[in-house]
């Protein structure tokens, strides 16, 4: 497909074949030509096309300015052909490559022009923010500009996901597609954790060091053997039988202790090839997780890229914030002791052998001990405490896994191979003792609080018939963090999700991820939610922030009668554990010839098979499905919100990003509070139509969504239906529905 002169102008193109006089003269001088030989050869691509294209400025599509100016002196330079690139508009239209390549491909306007706008953010160098509602066909009208992007700017462009099901989507289905009808080839990859991947030399050394005793352990390792001999990834996932968790993390890549290049099994290794396939990609794929663990760890982890579009987007704070922060637990280093003192023989000298065992034996003592006091000061309260006083916890914890990291290291060094390198068992302990330093520096920044932004807290969860505490220190404003890093470092940054917006507006969604500046695109969804839904509000209820018993009372009832009402194919959607587990009782004793299923009673994509064949199955969960649940047709006709989704005030982040919110003369409820719960409120609305033939019903049993002041912004916030209180509405609007 050819583009028009307009067209490659637009999407940044350049020309090389008219030289100025002064290359003219730079051509003829040949140390000058060795040296651009040279520099080409030797220059990586991304710091060579910073060099010789000036940034295009800001300017509007097809015009003049759109040209890319050039820097001499560089003549004989291969650039990409921007002929070799169709335009967006050409590839989004009717008989364009999409639509002949794909069956009961619907041309989508808002598709077309996500696509145009990111293409223009990309050409620019602009950060952008998209609301895109569901059924417009989001991941291609990004994916597509990326790849032009990438090919064009030689640049990597990432996109990460919050979910896995959509990164599987992203993988096994749209880049496998436009790689078949694009007109030019592209790469991608996946790229996962490091601990996804098995390393072939701890599979091997876990056997020789005789590290499995027990029958089924050694089975399972069998297992893991033969399937490495057939396995191309080497990934977790894609064994076809279920690999043991304990078993796994004996076997599974650590990247403190991979031997790099003096491993044996390097040119075999899963992980290596991987990095491979990253480095050749011109689009990487990659969930939330690992791109704010590459952030946190100063880009070590992915390959450069030079724009990143982040799907999902709505959660990318709380991501944030948790990778950016810092967490000690009794389980991590509890897992380095019993590693270090397990009665494995490292071959270390006597000396040092019997040092870290008495060393390790203090760390655990002390370690204990500040457990002990943790749990005897916040064991009986709420699961999470703030802790706001510095050095709360006195003891030496911290002083005893200092000890033992310096004993292990020196240890380490003087374990030599029979090259004179640190051998396997060195590099091991390395590792451990590079666990250790940085548990000390988690435990010694909960305790001195030296991070001004940041929010410390006690978390206790019950781990069989004990609990467990861990120490988290989070940072409470990720956008400044961002901003130094993210934004600073990449040309193009794209957060797009079905919820950015709150009352019509960005602000929220902008200045929570610190992209105040960024351009705004906002797209509603192709469906006629006139027609598909209705939403019914149960105005009669009393409101929970009066009286939350008596609501919680008759909002089960009111659950009951909306129940049979569809006749099951229902999600019912709780802010609490609590109300879930009362709720679910309550339905099966007093709801008769319904299914009531709910979250943790079996995994969760087994949970949702089961939801999807049963018509008279009603599910019950809480935050995790409201979000990332794709159940199209009959099979979910009705989602009952059952209270509003206000963020429970007294958990530390929520406590103290509202603290910071109110220091700053603002008022916590507007700016936080309720564009917080109305994103929420959107995303488990979302989940009832993802078709243009579904049709069903939203049911919100907190009448404060009518009756409250606040109320018209979550309304504001909704999709456009019709609205009733009354419930004999609910079985006439849904035609399949059973009734019982
Ligand atoms: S290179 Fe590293 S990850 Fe790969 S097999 Fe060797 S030790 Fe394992």
């Amino acid at each position: 497909m050819v583009s028009s002169a307009a067209g490659d102008a637009a999407a940044g193109s350049f020309e090389l074949s008219c030289l100025t006089p002064p290359q003219a003269a730079i051509k003829n001088n040949v140390t000058k030509a060795m040296f651009e030989l040279i520099f080409i050869i030797f220059t990586p691509p991304h710091i060579f096309w910073s060099l010789i294209i000036t940034k295009t400025p800001k300017k509007k599509r097809g015009t003049e300015e759109s040209q890319t100016f050039l820097r001499p002196p560089f003549s004989a330079i291969i650039v990409p052909n921007m002929k070799d690139y169709p335009e967006l508009t050409e590839i989004f239209s009717d008989g364009g490559v999409i639509e002949s390549g794909m069956a009961n491909y619907e041309l989508r306007r808002e598709q077309q022009d996500m696509a145009l706008r990111i293409e223009e953010a990309l050409a620019t160098n602009e950060h952008l923010i998209i609301e895109a509602g569901t059924g417009i066909g989001k991941s291609l009208a990004y994916l597509v500009p990326l790849i032009i992007y990438a090919k064009t700017k030689r640049k990597r462009a990432i996109v990460a996901t919050y979910t896995k099901t959509l990164q599987e989507q992203l993988t096994k289905k749209d880049l496998p597609f436009l790689r078949e009808v694009l007109p030019f080839k592209f790469n991608f990859a996946l790229c996962l954790g490091s601990a996804n991947y098995l390393c072939l030399r701890r599979l091997h050394k876990s056997r020789q060091l005789g590290l499995f005793k027990d029958e089924d352990d050694i089975r399972e390792w069998d297992n893991i053997a033969r399937w490495s001999r057939k396995t191309e990834t080497g990934v977790k996932l894609d064994a076809d039988f279920e690999i043991d968790q304990k078993i796994w993390m004996e076997v599974c890549r650590e990247s403190d202790m991979c031997a790099g290049r003096k491993c044996p099994y390097g040119s075999a290794c899963f992980y290596n090839r991987s990095k491979t396939e990253r480095s050749n990609a011109d689009i990487l794929v990659s969930n939330h997780h690992l791109f704010f663990t590459d952030i946190a760890s100063g880009n070590k982890i992915l390959p450069p890229y030079g724009a990143a579009l982040l799907d999902e987007a709505h959660n990318a704070e709380d991501v944030a914030a948790e990778f950016l922060g810092a967490e000690f637990s009794y389980g991590n280093i509890r897992y380095i002791l019993t590693r270090l003192t397990g009665g494995r023989d490292f071959g270390m000298d006597p000396d040092s052998a019997e040092a870290i065992l008495k060393s390790a034996a203090r760390t655990e003592m002390h370690v204990k001990e500040l457990f002990r006091a943790v749990l005897a000061r916040f064991g009986r309260e709420k699961t999470q405490t703030r802790v706001r006083e510095k050095n709360l916890f006195k003891g030496t914890a911290g002083a005893a896994i200092e000890e033992l990291s310096g004993l292990v290291r020196a240890s380490a060094s003087k374990m030599k191979d029979e090259n004179g390198d640190v051998s396997d068992e060195g590099c091991e302990l390395r590792a451990y003792a590079g666990r250790l330093s940085e548990a000390k520096n988690a435990l010694e920044l909960f305790l001195e609080q030296s991070e001004p932004d940041f929010v410390y807290w006690a978390d206790i969860k019950p781990a069989g018939r004990r609990l467990r505490a861990s120490l988290y220190s989070c940072p409470l404003d990720i956008s400044r963090i961002l901003r130094q890093t993210l934004y600073k470092n990449t040309d193009s940054v794209i957060m797009t999700s079905a919820t950015m917006c709150v009352n019509d507006s960005f602000e929220y969604m902008k200045e929570r991820l610190g992209m105040v500046n960024a351009g705004e695109l906002r797209l509603g969804s192709p469906f006629d939610y006139k027609k598909q839904a209705l939403l019914y509000v149960a105005g009669d209820l009393p409101s929970p922030a009066a009286d939350f018993e008596e609501f919680e009372r008759k909002a089960l009832e009111r659950t009951g009668s909306i129940c049979a009402a569809a006749g099951g194919g229902t999600f019912v959607l709780f802010t609490s554990w609590k109300s879930l587990e009362k709720a679910h009782e309550y339905l099966k004793e007093n709801v008769k010839g319904l299914n009531f299923l709910k979250q943790g009673q079996m995994k969760r994509w087994k949970l949702l098979e089961t939801f999807k064949n049963k018509s008279s199955a009603v599910l019950l969960g809480t935050n995790s499905f409201w979000q990332g649940v794709d159940v199209p047709g009959e099979a979910l006709r009705c989602v009952i919100i059952f209270k509003l989704p206000f963020a429970v005030p007294d958990t530390p982040l929520t406590e103290a990003r509202i603290e910071k919110l109110k220091e700053e003369g603002k008022n916590a409820f507007a700016h936080y509070q309720i564009p917080q719960a109305a994103i929420m409120l959107k995303q488990g609305v979302g989940r009832l139509i993802r078709t243009k033939n579904d049709r069903g019903v939203i049911a919100v049993l907190d009448p404060r969504l009518i009756l409250s002041s606040y109320g018209k912004i979550f309304l504001r916030s909704l999709p456009g239906c019709a609205i009733s209180q009354d419930i004999e509405e609910i079985s006439a609007f849904i035609p399949f529905a059973g009734g019982v």
